[in-house]
C-alpha cells in the first residue's frame, strides 16, 4: 500500500481516518496530534519544571521523546524523569536499564525511587503477605503516591505520564463496568489541589498501536517485556475487549472519549471534588485522615 500524503510505502492503515501512511508522514502525524493537544490544554509552559513517569515501557520513552524534542532547547523548561521501582523480580531490573538509555541520550536527569527505601518492602514481598485483591491495586496505591511525593520533592510543577487514548477509554469503560461512576469525575481533575503535583498526559489522543510504531520507527531504546502480574487485573479484559471491538467498528475508542468528553461536566457538577487533607501519618495528601498507604501498610504490617 501506498502513503495516501505522498506515495511512498505505507508502514501503517489508520482504519479510523481511512489513511495509508509512510513512516514519516506517521511521525509527523503522531507529533501534530500531541502538539496540538498540549497546545489546547497549555500543558507546558515557560518556567515549568516537568517530571515525566517514566516506566521503560514505549508509552513514557514517546512522552519524554516528544516533550524533549519540542521543548529541550528552551532553558526555561526543565524536565527531570522519574522510575518507581517496585521490586518486581524479572520485569524492573530489565526496563531500568531502557529508561537510562534513553535519559542519556536526550541528556534528562533521571531518578529511581524504590519501594523497598520508600515504603519499607518490595512489591513482590507484599504480595507474600497478602493476596485479596489483584496485585496492581496494592502497586498502584504506593506507585502513584511516590511518583507525587518525589516529582513534589524535586519542585516540579508538573507531572506528565504516558497515558494514552486506549488507557483512557479502557478507564472510561472500567469504571463503567464497576458502577463507579464518581470514580470516572475524577479522570479529568478540576482544579489543583494542596500537595498533589498537576497531572499532563500527552499522548492521551494516540492509539497503543501508533506510539508502539512510532517508537520503533524513532529507534527509541524501551522494554518490551510485561509486568507479570499484568494479567491479574479486569483491566487486562476490558483491552481485550476494546481491541476486537475496535477490530470491527474502527474509531470505538476515540467515540468513547469523545462521548465522555461531553458529559464530563455534569459528573464534575454532581461528584464535587473534596478537598484533600494531610495524612496523619505520613504527611501525604489524603482524602481520609489516614491515607490509603498507611491503611495498606498497617493492614498488611509493614513498620510505619
Ligand atoms: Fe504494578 Fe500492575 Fe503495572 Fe505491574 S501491571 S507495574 S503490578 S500496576
Amino acid at each position: 500500500m501506498k502513503c495516501d500524503k505522498c506515495g511512498k510505502e505505507a508502514v501503517i492503515y489508520q482504519r479510523y481516518s481511512g489513511m495509508h501512511l509512510c513512516a514519516a508522514h506517521e511521525i509527523a502525524d503522531v507529533e501534530r496530534k500531541v502538539k496540538k493537544r498540549m497546545r489546547q490544554e497549555k500543558m507546558v509552559i515557560p518556567g515549568d519544571h516537568v517530571a515525566v513517569g517514566m516506566s521503560g515501557g514505549k508509552d513514557s520513552a514517546v512522552t519524554l521523546s516528544i516533550l524533549t524534542e519540542t521543548f529541550g532547547k528552551r532553558p526555561e523548561i526543565k524536565f527531570t524523569a522519574i522510575t518507581i521501582d517496585e521490586g518486581i523480580e524479572g520485569y524492573r531490573n530489565f526496563s531500568i536499564p531502557k529508561v537510562k538509555e534513553l535519559c542519556d541520550r536526550l541528556g534528562v536527569p533521571h531518578v529511581v525511587v524504590s519501594f523497598k527505601d520508600e515504603v519499607g518492602c518490595t512489591l513482590d514481598d507484599m504480595l507474600k503477605r497478602e493476596r485479596k485483591e489483584a496485585s496492581c491495586t496494592y502497586c498502584g496505591v504506593f506507585r502513584r503516591m511516590l511518583l507525587n511525593k518525589k516529582a513534589r520533592e524535586i519542585g516540579a510543577n508538573k507531572l506528565a505520564t504516558g497515558h494514552n487514548l486506549d488507557d483512557d477509554a479502557q478507564t472510561v469503560l472500567l469504571n463503567v463496568l464497576n458502577g463507579d461512576v464518581e470514580r470516572l469525575a475524577r479522570l479529568r481533575p478540576s482544579r489543583i489541589q494542596e500537595g498533589l503535583v498537576p497531572r499532563i498526559k500527552p499522548l492521551m489522543d494516540i492509539p497503543e498501536r501508533e506510539i508502539a510504531l512510532y517508537a520503533f520507527l524513532k529507534k527509541l531504546p524501551f522494554y518490551l517485556g510485561e509486568c507479570p502480574y499484568a494479567h491479574e487485573s479486569l483491566r487486562g479484559e476490558v483491552k481485550d475487549m476494546l481491541n476486537d471491538f475496535e477490530s470491527r467498528h474502527p474509531g470505538t475508542k476515540y467515540s468513547i472519549m469523545r462521548g465522555f468528553d461531553s458529559i464530563v461536566d455534569c459528573l464534575k457538577e454532581k461528584y464535587r471534588q473534596v478537598p484533600l487533607e494531610k495524612c496523619a501519618i505520613c504527611g501525604e495528601p489524603s482524602i481520609d485522615k489516614t491515607c490509603q498507604g498507611c491503611k495498606l501498610k498497617q493492614r498488611i504490617h509493614i513498620k510505619i
